[in-house]
């Protein structure tokens, strides 16, 4: 019985691996038991800092799943997985934001930028900042005024601004709208 269960929670630690995260339900069947069991599992796991428990699930410990407890590294607030923007500097450290509003103004003033990414606001990944569409000026506010929402791709940027208007731009023509933006509301 004993060696069944670590047996387990070795599978269900590579299930994660596998999976990046997986809910009660899906391991439920993924492994035969009961959910009773599996919450079981998953609280000896979670207490051995293996993975973390979610509502409903459990992710492993990795780099996204800590970004809903760090501030942005702008105005304070705490950065939301839903919306964070992460810099990532030639040192290697990583500063984040806690959306692409903030994202852009950080990525402009830090020096030595090796890569950033946003996150898609439609499926919630991170995508190359880069490479991203950003709809400004829309109806839609998540985060800091003007808000910026960041796609992975033009075809759902496009989708965002046709119910919610404003306008699709690249990663730095959104950095220069910003700046705009942002003077204009300072008076400077
Ligand atoms: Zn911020
Ligand atoms: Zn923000």
């Amino acid at each position: 019985m004993a060696a069944n269960s670590l047996n387990r929670e070795q599978k269900i630690l590579s299930y994660l691996k596998e999976h990046g995260n997986a809910s009660i339900q899906q391991l439920v069947e993924a492994f035969g038991v009961s959910n009773m069991t599996i919450h079981r599992d998953l609280n000896k796991l979670a207490e051995a800092g293996h993975i973390q428990k979610k509502h409903g699930g459990a992710t492993l410990p990795g780099a996204a799943n800590r970004l809903a407890e760090e501030a942005c590294a702008m105005c304070g607030k705490p950065s939301s997985q839903r919306t964070v923007f992460i810099v990532k500097l030639e040192n290697a450290e990583e500063v984040r934001a806690c959306c692409a509003h903030c994202g852009l103004m950080l990525q402009s003033r830090s020096e030595k930028v090796w890569q950033s990414l946003t996150t898609d606001y439609l499926y919630g990944h991170m995508i190359s900042a880069g490479q991203a569409y950003y709809l400004v000026g829309s109806e839609v506010s998540v985060c800091c005024v003007p808000s910026i929402l960041s796609f992975g791709s033009t075809a759902d940027a496009e989708k965002f601004r046709k119910g919610f208007g404003g306008q699709v731009l690249s990663m730095n023509d959104a950095a220069h709208y910003l700046h705009g933006m942002m003077h204009m509301h300072s008076g400077m």
